[in-house]
């Protein structure tokens, strides 16, 4: 796959989807900027990863929901190599409980760390890219911000303001040649599915079309096609990677 741009910003990259979208952009010869929150070591474990097979990397400590941590890490990017190509804003969390018993703080909670950062990251890429007249940006939604699930009101309240406020970036983006996408990916083999007791994975598993959870590299080739120059003419899009459980 082709990219213009040099580098790359992936959020929550020390692990699950993140760590797997890192990996993949490392491969098309992109710097990696391996964003984590607590965990060195395991971000350190996917640096020494792509280093071995022939990549750049680089890590980056951020808590991305805490808005001067998030601009600090993208201005030490900046710093050190002069701009920033491309944004992957894939950190999330979930706190799952029924609404009946969800507290406005758990509410909360998940609606900064999942639509607050991405506002964020989206904001201060569009500022940096705006002066090379250049960039992308793929934001990791859900499929769940597109159909909504018992027990994730937070959850996918964050996940479909992240489609909505995509394409509003996507439109304020496109005059400065700055492009917004967003993958929604469906069930995918995580440490957050692992979260899910074996019966309800079952029971997805029987209504997903393809009959499978899908594989973190999955979405990790969505993501590239997303940034690279093949989807030069794509933006605004919410491109669903869910074996056919939402269509
Ligand atoms: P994961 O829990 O394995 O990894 C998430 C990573 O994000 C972790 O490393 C965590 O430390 C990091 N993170 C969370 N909040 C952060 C913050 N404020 N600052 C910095 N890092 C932070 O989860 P995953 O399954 O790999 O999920 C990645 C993304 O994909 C998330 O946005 C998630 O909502 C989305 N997603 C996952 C699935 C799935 O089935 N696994 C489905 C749809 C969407």
């Amino acid at each position: 796959m082709k990219f213009t741009g040099k580098n790359v910003l992936v959020t929550g990259a020390s692990k699950g989807i993140g760590a797997e979208i890192a990996k993949n952009l490392a491969s098309y010869g992109l710097k990696v900027w391996i964003n984590y929150r607590s965990k060195i070591e395991e971000a350190e474990a996917v640096k020494e990863e792509i280093e071995k097979a022939g990549g750049t990397a680089a890590i980056i400590k951020a808590d991305v929901s805490i808005e001067e941590e998030f601009i600090n890490a993208i201005k030490t990017i900046v710093d050190s190599d002069g701009e920033i190509s491309y944004l992957v804003n894939n950190a999330g969390i979930t706190k799952d409980k029924l609404a009946l018993r969800m507290s406005v703080e758990d509410f909360t909670d998940v609606i900064n760390a999942n639509l607050v950062s991405t506002f964020i990251g989206c904001r201060e890429s569009l500022k940096t890219m705006s002066k090379k007249r250049f960039g992308a940006v793929v934001n990791i939604s859900s499929i769940v911000g597109e159909m909504g699930n018992p027990g994730q009101t937070n959850y996918s309240a964050s996940k479909g303001g992240v489609n909505t406020m995509t394409k509003s970036f996507a439109k304020e983006g496109a005059s400065r040649n700055i492009r917004f996408n967003s993958v929604t990916p469906g069930f995918i083999k995580t440490d957050m599915t692992d979260l899910l007791k074996d019966e309800v994975k079952a029971e997805y598993e029987k209504n997903i079309p393809l009959s499978r959870f899908g594989n973190p590299s999955e979405i990790a080739d969505a993501v590239a096609f997303l940034l690279s120059d093949h989807s030069s003419y794509i933006t605004g899009e919410i491109l669903k990677v869910n074996g056919g459980l939402y269509v």
